[in-house]
Formats: C-alpha cells, sequence, structure tokens
C-alpha cells in the first residue's frame, strides 16, 4: 500500500515474519509427532511446526504393542484420544524373548497405568498426525530428506518430493528419522579418525564423507 499506515503494516508484518521460529521436524511417527505436540503445548502463534516425512505405508510396518505407560505420555499431550478401542485391541501383557532363551512375561494386571494395547501401527500414526494437523502443525508428506547445509541462519534443507527437489529453510530441525537418523548424518561434521599402534604396525580407520575421495597415499605402511 501506498500510504504510511500502510506501510507501518508491512512493516510490522515484515517484523513478524522475521520473529517467526521454523522448527524442522524430519520424521511422522511416534518420536516426531510427540516432539511437534509438545511443541504446540507451550508454543505462542510465532512457532511454525513443520513436519517432513516419507510416503506413509512406503515401509511395511509391523503391529506392535504399546506398554500401559504410555497411555500416560499421550495423555499428557493430550493425544490419548488416538488409541480407539475399536481399532487398537486392548491387551493385558506380553511374553518376550530378549538375547536369552529365558522367556520373560510382563503382566499389565499390576500395572497402575491401566491396559496396554495391540496397536495398528498405521492407525495409530495416522491419528497422531492428525491430531498435529489440527494443532496448526503443518505436514508435508513425500518428502525425503536429501541434503542439510548449515549457515547462519540455521539450515537449510533440500527434500525429495515426486514434483522434484524442494528446497527449505528452518531455525531449527529435530530428527526424528528414527534409525535411518535422516538429518544427523547428513550434518557437516568433520570426520572422525582413529590410528591404533599394534606390534605389527599402524591400524588406522576413518569415517569415509560420501563426497570425499578415500586416499591411501600417505598412510603409514601396515
Ligand atoms: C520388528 C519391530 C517390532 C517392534 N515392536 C515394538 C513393540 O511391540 N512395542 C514398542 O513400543 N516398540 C516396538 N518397536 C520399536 C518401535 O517401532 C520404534 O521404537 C518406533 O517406531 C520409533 O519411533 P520413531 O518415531 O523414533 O521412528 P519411526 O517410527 O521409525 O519413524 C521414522 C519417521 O522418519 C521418516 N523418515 C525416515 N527417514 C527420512 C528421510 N530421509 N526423510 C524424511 N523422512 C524420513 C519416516 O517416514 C517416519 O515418518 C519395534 C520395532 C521393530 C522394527
Amino acid at each position: 500500500m501506498a500510504d504510511g499506515r500502510g506501510a507501518r503494516v508491512q512493516g510490522a508484518d515484515g517484523l513478524r515474519a522475521c520473529l517467526m521460529l521454523n522448527v524442522a521436524i524430519i520424521g511422522a511417527g511416534p518420536a516426531g509427532v510427540a516432539t511437534a505436540l509438545s511443541i504446540l503445548q507451550c508454543a505462542t502463534n510465532d512457532v511454525v511446526v513443520t513436519l517432513y516425512y516419507r510416503r506413509p505405508g512406503q515401509r511395511w510396518t509391523v503391529g506392535e504393542t504399546l506398554p500401559p505407560v504410555a497411555y500416560g505420555e499421550l495423555n499428557r499431550l493430550g493425544a490419548a484420544s488416538v488409541l480407539r478401542p475399536d481399532v487398537h485391541l486392548p491387551c493385558a501383557g506380553s511374553l518376550s524373548v530378549w538375547s536369552t532363551e529365558e522367556v520373560v512375561a510382563n503382566d499389565f494386571l499390576l500395572d497402575p497405568h491401566g491396559t496396554g494395547y495391540h496397536l495398528n501401527r498405521e492407525q495409530f500414526e495416522a491419528g497422531l498426525r492428525q491430531l498435529v494437523l489440527e494443532r496448526g502443525a503443518r505436514l508435508c508428506p513425500e518428502h525425503t530428506l536429501r541434503q542439510v547445509h548449515a549457515n547462519a541462519k540455521g539450515y537449510q534443507l533440500t527434500f525429495h518430493t515426486a514434483k522434484g527437489d524442494v528446497a527449505t529453510e528452518a531455525d531449527f530441525v529435530v530428527d526424528a528419522s528414527g534409525q535411518n537418523a535422516g538429518f544427523a548424518r547428513r550434518l557437516p561434521l568433520p570426520p572422525f579418525s582413529a590410528a591404533v599402534w599394534e606390534s605389527v604396525g599402524w591400524r588406522w580407520a576413518m569415517r569415509r564423507a560420501a563426497t570425499t575421495p578415500l586416499r591411501r597415499r600417505g598412510l603409514p605402511n601396515r
């Protein structure tokens, strides 16, 4: 707008835009969604939370058991409603075998938090994602993180999508991509090296960055 008032409004909007904090969460599994819900519980309107994740159903999800203690955590996040009894079956306990031949019984009857659940994992995650959407987060499905660049403001993230690569900026990034550690693995950390003297010579190891050719020249003889 041409008048002074319009310019002031534009200025205020510009300032507000500068003060907005962009939080990018990589992953929309239980960890990503719980992080988003926690941020949204205490954040003001000046925080934009966006969850980027790969296409749901891209990986096969097994049915899983949710122990009763999880109910308390979901309740704290205002998300216990996702445990709909018509979708997830109540579970009275579990038998597990870890590392040994011994079967360990975990009877939920004695748990003060109540019953556990046999989860329909896909429905569980879909319910959680719907909640974060309703509470003001942005969801970006089918966005696979490809590149990370740290800059003075924060991070520039590049995602692969069906329509090509998409770049975005974030002030803070939460890596909730599970075992994949999609963000952490792409951080420009200096490679770590180790040199060990053994009786027959040196043992030398370096984690190889994807873009750094491994040079054999100049290494001590072994
Ligand atoms: C066979 C099996 C059985 C299990 N059984 C149980 C059980 O009974 N009870 C239990 O409590 N736990 C169980 N677990 C563990 C449980 O599944 C994990 O602890 C849980 O899924 C971890 O949640 P998360 O949100 O950290 O990661 P995930 O659920 O793995 O979510 C990762 C998210 O990151 C996204 N992502 C990954 N890489 C990228 C990328 N490059 N770009 C963008 N997005 C990305 C994915 O799309 C996804 O949204 C089991 C695990 C396995 C494998």
